[in-house]
């Protein structure tokens, strides 16, 4: 299939200063698109000019939430290249998302070919400075209208990008967390797995009593027992007990990262412990009472690593790492970057160059 461009004529003011950009709020002067039906299969791929989606007030994304989203950066080099990090991964869990939500897949060549090209129109839109990035949000929804529970018979793709600052403008630096008895973000055999809208609307309510009681997000427990750890926030979660590097094991209702993943593999390569199990949270406050909890942080897109200084679970209050930046997160926060951003010899094969 050959992609068609549209060029916009009327392109908009690029912004003043990379440093007030911030995450997520401007977008860029196109957007990808193509569209699925049960005839044609994916026809039509195109790059026109961003601007509102037209859609019938019945469209079933609307009521039923059958959609999925993605999220990548695409980050400028210091010798003017422009890099993407591991994106067949990421097409790769569209299929996995779509699957649980019976939408259609995605060729994933094709998928990373359509990124390349996209960014390739929007490279002068990609940012330079140091922390800052191209973020690149496909999403796929379903078009049919009509009122009614079924999956759709019509769907779109599309590509959006956002230029975003970097994330903490004052670096990599610890965040208190509230431990979540009350509400749950997924159980087994629903759709926590899946990069998918519902899975966010379901933590708002959480995440809303945290920021109010001062926290900035909250770590899962798992939905049946309250007990088992699961992710924090919209981030998968690690901890370091006694030099070993533990992450709940993907068992259905956690999303499985890529930066997870990238984490856990060069961990490994670097000759550490990595165990992905079931890990409780009381596991978590013993070892701390131990002194034997040396450092817990997320992991994501978006900051790539975030130290976890405090946790507060029912009350009960705990300190790590003196609420330092631990030497794990901040080592593996200074080689992610390093290798998407270039400054890194990149020895696993992760990035690809538009
Ligand atoms: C996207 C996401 C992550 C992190 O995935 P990355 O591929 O590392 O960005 C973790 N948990 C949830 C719930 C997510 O939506």
């Amino acid at each position: 299939m050959t992609i068609t461009i549209q060029r916009t004529t009327s392109p908009k003011a690029k912004p003043e200063s990379e440093s007030a950009l911030g995450f997520g709020k401007i977008f860029t002067d196109h957007m990808f698109i193509m569209d699925y039906s049960t005839e044609k299969g994916w026809y039509d791929p195109r790059i026109v000019p961003y601007g509102p989606l037209l859609l019938d007030p019945s469209t079933t994304v609307l009521h039923y939430g059958q959609t999925i989203f993605e999220g990548l950066k695409a980050y400028r080099t210091v010798d003017d290249e422009i890099l993407l990090f591991r994106p067949e991964k990421n097409m790769e869990r569209i299929n996995v998302s779509n699957e649980r939500l019976c939408i259609p897949p995605i060729d994933v060549d094709f998928g990373v070919a359509a990124l390349k090209e996209f960014v390739g129109v929007e490279r002068d839109w990609v940012p330079s400075s140091e922390g800052t990035s191209l973020y690149l949000r496909p999403f796929i929804i379903a078009t049919d209208p009509f009122l009614g529970v079924h999956p759709s018979h019509t769907y779109q793709f599309i590509i959006i990008a956002s230029p975003s600052g970097q994330y903490y403008p004052e670096g990599v630096n610890p965040v208190k967390i509230w431990v979540e008895n009350k509400y749950v973000r997924a159980v087994k055999g629903g759709i926590g797995c899946s990069k998918t809208a519902g899975n966010y609307a379901a933590s708002l309510k959480a995440q809303q009593e945290a920021q109010d009681a001062k926290y900035t997000q909250v770590l899962w427990l798992d939905g049946v027992e309250r007990k088992n750890i699961e992710e924090v926030g919209t981030m998968n979660v690690f901890f370091v007990i006694g030099g070993e590097v533990i992450t709940p094991a993907l068992q259905g209702s956690i999303l499985p990262g890529i930066t997870r993943m990238s984490v856990i593999e060069l961990l490994r390569s670097q000759g550490m412990t990595v165990t992905e199990r079931v890990i409780s949270i009381q596991e978590v406050y013993d070892a701390h009472k131990a002194g034997r909890l040396d450092e817990a942080f997320g992991t994501g897109t978006a900051a790539v690593i975030s130290p976890i200084g405090e946790l507060n679970w029912g009350g009960d209050k705990i300190v790590i790492n003196g609420n330092q930046t631990g030497k794990i997160a901040q080592e593996t926060y200074n080689t992610i970057t390093g290798l998407q951003s270039g400054r890194l010899a990149d020895t696993f094969g992760w990035t690809t160059k538009v």
